[in-house]
């Protein structure tokens, strides 16, 4: 378990730079891929969002691939994507990781214009992240020639296949010389990415999800809540969480050593006493803040897994994932933390839209549910608030001693009506106790659940609330159903699954679609381009351009 970035063969620039962006320690998924694409093998992962699968891909590639010279339009190493955030964000941390090595890439997308692309790619990549439609555009183009590519990943595969991009992938990969190196990374692997496998890798090495990552019985006994929550908005929401938990003492874990200062830093500042510890602390500071911890005199310990490792505290109420865990072990690990001497504990996972899948995962492999919250508004807080100083008031009064106060009382009571009297004091006693820790940020957390569950449901919604919007272009300017697929997913981002059929004419497309979504996607398609063009989008009123 204890492997470092050094010890499963990655160089020293990169262990560097990996150091500097707070990783403590490779996650599984890095663990068992880095060694074989290092060494030249072939790999099918399944992966979710959240193992940290980009890492595992992009630092063989950039080792693989440092101190050479890519000729223009030429690039090494080329990654398909599904989607233009993710080209974006997978491009970004090819940058952040390869800074010392100085490799150059550049993300191809549609929606982008084509000039520019195309002058980024003459400049000389070494590494292309790309949409499979605009990759294939640049092919067709020749603006891109894949003859020098030593490497390929596929990341998300089962996403590109859902949006439609099939096809579009079969042609890159034949484009691609058979010596290259492939890997594919998949969150699930049904029979049609297996075919791919079987297709265009070679012998690779097969990284599969464990599938129970705990023995039965021996899970702790903790009630599980999880809050889908945008990363802008995770400090608001866990915030509020905490507030309304109440926690004695919480441990929250954070992925970087960065990400653990600047949470703590934060949650400072709303009001709880907060003590870090992290793998860059020497042994005489983890110590000191464990005695404070014991002492009863910190909220909230934010960690990372590396640091919290062995700690053991008796009143730990509350265990935090600020993040999915990167794996299911990672997490049955973490909340085993809470819950011990026949407590209840509670463990409470803030999860981003996009590793949702990872919690699913966790779900099966521990065979227990999560219960999927929304988080409280900040008015739920203030009642909690008030519940609170109620109770407290109530236990003062029924625990008697009150004489000392009784005479302040008769007297005030011979002044004012005793209930003001009464309410006077009790917002004394809530202010006093609500301190400066109140809720400063009354911003807005988007609720998001529609995802919460997976349904049993068909794959699109059935009946007739299905609506057909007219597109001013069609086959005659190259329209292909993944284009379409694309544009909405990328523009309006709705579920593709959701849109029915698609028909694409000479010149024009007819495309179904949720009649909730109509409008907004009409709207998100009005601004976008596709197949490089701006084109008109409406309602389908019946009415067709002549020949
Ligand atoms: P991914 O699953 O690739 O989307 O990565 C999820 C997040 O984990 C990203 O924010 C990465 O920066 C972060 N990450 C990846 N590997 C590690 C690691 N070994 N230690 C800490 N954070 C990591």
């Amino acid at each position: 378990m204890s492997d470092t970035f050094a010890d499963i063969g990655l160089g020293a620039d990169l262990v560097a730079e990996l150091a500097s962006l707070g990783y403590e320690e490779p996650t599984p998924i890095q663990r068992a891929a880095i060694g074989p694409l290092l060494a030249g093998r072939d790999l099918l992962g399944q992966a979710a969002t959240g193992t940290g699968k980009t890492a595992a891909f992009a630092l063989p590639i950039l080792q693989r691939i440092a101190g050479e010279r890519p000729a223009p339009g030429r690039p090494l190493a080329l990654v398909l994507v599904p989607t233009r955030e993710l080209a974006v964000q997978v491009s970004e941390a090819f940058h952040r990781y390869g800074r010392k090595l100085g490799t150059a890439v550049v993300p191809i997308y549609g929606g982008q214009e084509f000039h520019r692309q195309v002058a980024a790619l003459r400049r000389g990549a070494h590494v292309v992240v790309a949409t499979p439609g605009r990759a294939l555009d640049h092919l067709r183009r020749e603006t891109l020639d894949l003859g020098d590519l030593r490497m390929v990943a596929l990341d998300e595969a089962d996403e590109m296949l859902d949006m439609g991009f099939a096809e579009d992938l079969e042609l890159i990969l034949e484009a691609a010389p058979e010596s290259r190196q492939t890997a594919l990374f998949s969150a699930t692997l049904p029979p049609r990415i297996a075919s791919i496998a079987e297709r265009h890798l070679r012998d690779p090495e097969r990284i599969l999800i464990a599938r129970d990552a705990a023995k039965p019985g021996s899970m702790p006994k903790v009630r599980q809540v999880a809050y889908i929550v945008p990363r802008a908005h995770k400090v608001a929401a866990l915030g509020r969480v905490l507030d309304l938990e109440s926690p004695t003492l919480a441990l929250v874990f954070c992925r970087t050593r960065i990400d653990v200062d600047e949470l703590a830093d934060r949650l400072a500042g709303r009001g709880y006493t907060v003590a870090s510890l992290h793998g860059g602390m020497s042994q005489a500071e983890r110590d000191r803040v464990m005695t404070r911890a014991r002492a009863g005199s910190v909220d909230l310990l934010v960690a990372t897994d590396v640091a919290a490792r062995g700690i053991d505290i008796e009143h730990l109420t509350h265990v935090v994932n600020f993040d999915v865990p990167s794996s299911a072990e990672a997490y049955v690990h973490r909340i085993g933390r809470t819950g011990r001497a026949g407590r209840e504990g509670v463990a409470i996972t803030l999860v981003d839209p996009r590793a949702h899948r990872l919690l699913r995962n966790i779900e099966q492999a521990t065979k227990q549910r999560v219960t999927i919250c929304t988080v409280p508004t900040p008015r739920d807080v203030k009642a909690r608030r008030m519940d609170v100083t109620r109770a407290a008031v109530r236990d003062a009064v029924a625990a008697g001693d009150l004489d000392a106060f009784r005479t302040i009382a008769e007297s005030l009571a011979s002044e004012f009506d005793p209930m003001d009297v009464a309410a006077a004091a009790i917002r004394l006693a809530h202010e006093a106790a609500e301190g400066d820790g109140s809720d400063q940020e009354e911003q807005h957390i988007p609720v998001i659940e529609s995802f919460a569950r997976p349904k049993p449901a068909p794959e699109r919604p059935q009946g007739g609330d299905m609506v057909r919007i007219y597109i001013s272009g069609g086959s005659k300017m190259g329209m292909r159903t993944a284009d379409i697929v694309g544009a909405i997913a990328n523009e309006a981002r709705i579920n593709p699954r959701g849109i029915g059929d698609i028909e694409i004419a000479e010149t024009y497309s007819l495309v179904e679609l949720p009649a909730r979504d109509v409008d907004h996607v009409i709207r998100a398609l009005r601004g976008a381009t596709m197949r490089g063009r701006k084109l008109k989008v409406n309602r389908d009123l019946g009415i067709r351009p002549g020949k």
